[in-house]
């Protein structure tokens, strides 16, 4: 049953959190008018400020709960370690029938931490739009990043369809595609698409600057080889992505696992020269790549460039990874 009623734009929405991913969202909610009026919340002065000059809010505050107050929606997009302390703060302000989502990255915390602050006559509607950069702050935005886009929406059970179908219509008029998702479910698939990935290119990285001087340099001079793309990976923000390990920690210690085990197999198939090991597992994961092509989900350095694989892609790619 469907208690909220559908209606974009929203009247007054509320961005905690003026990164990249808020202030790609600010874009959308502005040139789409999605919104009528945008008040943000950011921790510094220089954030606030910046956001304020590139006209991303009509109002920034340092409390969270100045900026949720009266706000049609709520959208957390701070990193996952604040969402209790924030979901305290606002909970008094909220008005009823107001909907609190989120863009965090894990979701099982996220219905944790948010929960139980959420008044009766609330909506919780999390989210996840699977699309960004490794770039942070409120310069690093841009509208289109969420274009093409998966966006992933894990509402608790029982939560009000209207509420749901309300953040659905936002994220499909910034452009991306929902899938509606259970959240251990969206933890699981995240851990091997984007949190393993990030831990392995954490390690390569850390691994390569432990190397003596000599070979340290190298690795930088001819980083084009493969290093490069685990550089960009791997420059991500430290402070997000400590959160999503912390948050997710079964799910990526059971990938880390699995990966583990695969590592020994190939490394056992280069000790012992076993090349027809070798080649028919580098012909499954090029299948899979493949896939990944005609999924839409390739990418490049710069959101904005087209796909530069050299392989006939059917369509120019929107916004490459990571996405956390
Ligand atoms: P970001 O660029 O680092 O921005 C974080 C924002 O949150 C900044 O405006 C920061 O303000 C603000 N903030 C931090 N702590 C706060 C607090 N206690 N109270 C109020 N504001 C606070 O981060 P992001 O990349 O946009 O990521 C935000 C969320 O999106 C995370 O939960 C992440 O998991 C999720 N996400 C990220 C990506 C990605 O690729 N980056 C993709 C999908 C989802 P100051 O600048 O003043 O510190």
């Amino acid at each position: 049953m469907s208690g909220v009623k559908i209606t974009l734009p929203f009247g007054r929405v509320a961005l905690i959190g003026m990164g990249l991913i808020g202030s790609s969202l600010a874009r959308v909610l502005k040139r789409k008018n999605l919104a009528g009026e945008i008040l943000g919340c950011a921790r510094s002065e220089a954030t606030r400020a910046k956001a304020m000059e590139l006209g991303l809010a009509e109002r920034m505050h340092a409390d969270p709960a100045e900026a949720a107050a009266d706000a049609d929606l709520i959208v957390v997009c701070t990193p996952l370690g604040t969402y209790e302390d924030i979901a305290r703060a606002i909970a008094p302000k909220l008005k009823p029938g107001a909907i609190v989502s989120d863009v965090g990255s894990v979701k099982q915390a996220v219905i944790r931490d948010l929960g139980p602050f959420i008044p009766e006559g609330v909506h919780l509607v999390p989210a996840h739009p699977v699309a960004g950069t490794e770039h942070s702050g409120p310069e690093a935005g841009f509208a289109e990043l969420f274009e093409d886009r998966w966006c992933i929406l894990t509402p608790p059970p029982g939560t009000d369809a209207g509420a749901v179908e309300a953040v659905a219509a936002m994220w499909r008029a910034c452009g991306s595609t929902i899938e509606i998702m259970d959240p251990a479910h969206h933890d699981k698939v995240l851990a091997i698409t984007s949190h393993l990935p990030h831990v392995i290119a954490y390690t390569i990285v850390g691994t390569a600057t432990d190397l003596e001087e000599s070979v340290r340099a190298e690795v930088i001079k001819f980083s084009a080889g493969g290093f490069r793309d685990f550089t960009r990976i791997a420059g991500s923000d430290p402070i997000m992505w400590r959160d999503v390990f912390l948050n997710n920690r079964e799910a990526v210690l059971e990938m880390l696992q699995r990966f583990s085990e695969d590592l020994t197999a190939l490394q056992r198939a280069i000790r012992w020269g076993e090349g027809e090991v070798l080649e028919a597992w580098f012909r499954r994961t090029r299948e899979i790549r493949r896939g990944v092509i005609e999924a839409h989900q390739a990418g490049t350095f710069d959101a904005r460039e087209p796909e530069k694989t050299g392989t006939a892609a059917p369509a120019p790619e929107k916004a490459g990874p990571p996405q956390a």
